[in-house]
């Protein structure tokens, strides 16, 4: 008998007929001799419904009654769902996330999971029962309060459930039908990826693409879950996540399998949620990168790219540019002001019509060209670059904003991505 961890995203439970719908889906995966596993999302946009709902209240919700509002969202759904299993006739229990033995660190709003004790699950599933978990929500012992895990958590919370109950799998299911090279509404050849490596897709995650949350794919990395990535909508296969140095699970290649077997670029991301600062007329000495960057790290921000120009020799002075998160613009541009005449540099610049492209693949480990491939294919579409980073399997770039859709499909062609038909977008957010 295997144990199977299901997560059902928000667009897939929007409505009492998908409750239903789902609920038959569990169902069947219980019939199959499983043991079954449900982390819930809220109803559709419930939880920014009840954001918004907070906010007509107060400017500023306490972060403690904020996570008693919104972690109601996901135990509306588990609850619904569970009496819609039992209403197909098998058994069926509902739990919080506090019940089911989320325990979390104290940080409303963004508390990480410290221990899962799924005492209750186990109980529920020796006595035959499907255990359905509110997802996104936790506890912590010290305060004995309720937390949430950030947005799009419930996927986080099936990942740790799946861990702590050495699941077989953990199936996300969401509105599309994978993991997709590209994003299929801009791209139409996308093709659908049959399987990647947790290490690529947290690369693709970091870099924009929407359908999986960084932290559960960081969870799955390090505790060897599978995941599955797959439609609500339809039976199709997904995509599997793997991690294939820890435990690869049964005809999925080892790391060193891998190496021979697996294509070159994996996938590419953009992301137009970035904006880039330039310190511009930085001295030239030691100390003075430390200094900004110092007074950036205080701010809590999280920067990406770094790029540092030559200095002109005549003047000794340098700029220096980076990117972040345009929510966090305005936060450290106020920082580097107030610290101006300190560190000495001449003026700020700021741009938020920056559009940042990756290409992730775990196969340019051991392949050069990589590169020179994807700027010439830049450049023979006129897209200029702006800034360059890499890591071992990814490159990124920083183009202007409104040419990135240009350049996602052309970089997509290529390195040989398209497909031979068009992917079938159902609409989804991938949510
Ligand atoms: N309901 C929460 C959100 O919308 C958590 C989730 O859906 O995973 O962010
Ligand atoms: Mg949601």
């Amino acid at each position: 008998m295997s144990l199977i961890v299901q997560k059902y995203g928000g667009s897939s439970v929007s409505d009492a007929e998908s409750i239903k719908r789902v609920a038959k889906r569990i169902v069947e995966t219980r019939k199959a001799g499983n043991d079954v596993v449900v982390a819930v999302s809220a109803m559709g946009d419930t939880t920014d419904e009840l954001l918004d709902l907070a906010h007509a209240v107060t400017p500023m919700p306490a972060p403690r009654e904020l996570d008693m509002l919104l972690s109601a969202g996901e135990r509306i759904s588990m609850a619904l769902l569970a009496m819609a299993i039992k209403s197909l006739g098998h058994e069926a229990r509902s739990f919080t996330g506090s019940q089911a033995g989320m325990i979390t660190d104290a940080r409303h709003g963004s508390a990480r999971i410290v221990d899962v004790t799924p005492v209750r699950l186990r109980e529920a599933l020796d006595e035959g029962a499907i255990a359905i978990v509110a997802g996104f929500q936790g506890f912590n012992r010290d305060t004995k309060d309720i937390t949430t895990l950030g947005r799009g958590g419930s996927d986080t919370t099936a990942v740790a459930l799946a861990a702590a109950l050495d699941a077989d799998v953990c199936e996300i299911y969401t509105d599309v039908d994978g993991i997709f090279t590209a994003d299929p509404r801009v791209v139409p050849r996308a093709r659908k990826i049959d399987r990647i490596t947790s290490e690529e897709m947290l690369e693709l995650a970091a870099n924009g693409a929407k359908v999986l949350y960084i932290r559960a794919v960081e969870y799955a990395r390090r505790h060897g879950v599978t995941l599955h990535v797959r439609s609500s909508f339809n039976n199709n296969e997904g995509t599997i996540v793997y991690n294939p140095s820890e435990n690869p699970a049964e005809g999925l290649p080892t790391e060193s399998e891998n190496a021979v077997e697996e294509p070159l670029i994996a996938g590419v991301a953009t992301d137009l949620g970035e904006a880039k600062i330039t310190v511009v007329g930085v001295p030239d000495i030691p100390g003075k990168a430390a200094q900004i960057f110092n007074l950036v790290a205080k701010t809590g921000a999280n920067i990406d790219m770094i790029v540092q120009n030559v200095s002109a020799a005549s003047t000794g002075l340098t700029d220096i540019s980076f990117t972040l998160p345009k929510t966090e613009g305005q936060t450290v541009l106020t920082a580097l002001r107030a610290d101006q005449s300190d560190v000495g540099f001449a003026s700020l610049q700021y741009d938020d019509q920056i559009g940042k492209l990756a290409l992730v693949g775990a196969g340019m480990r051991t392949n050069a060209g990589v590169s020179a491939r994807l700027f010439t294919a830049l450049y023979e579409a006129g897209i200029n670059i702006e800034m360059i980073s890499t890591s071992e399997i990814r490159i990124s770039v920083v183009t202007r904003a409104d040419t990135i859709n240009d350049a996602l499909r052309v970089v997509h062609t290529a390195f040989g991505l398209d497909g031979d038909t068009e992917a079938v977008v159902h609409g989804g957010t991938g949510r």
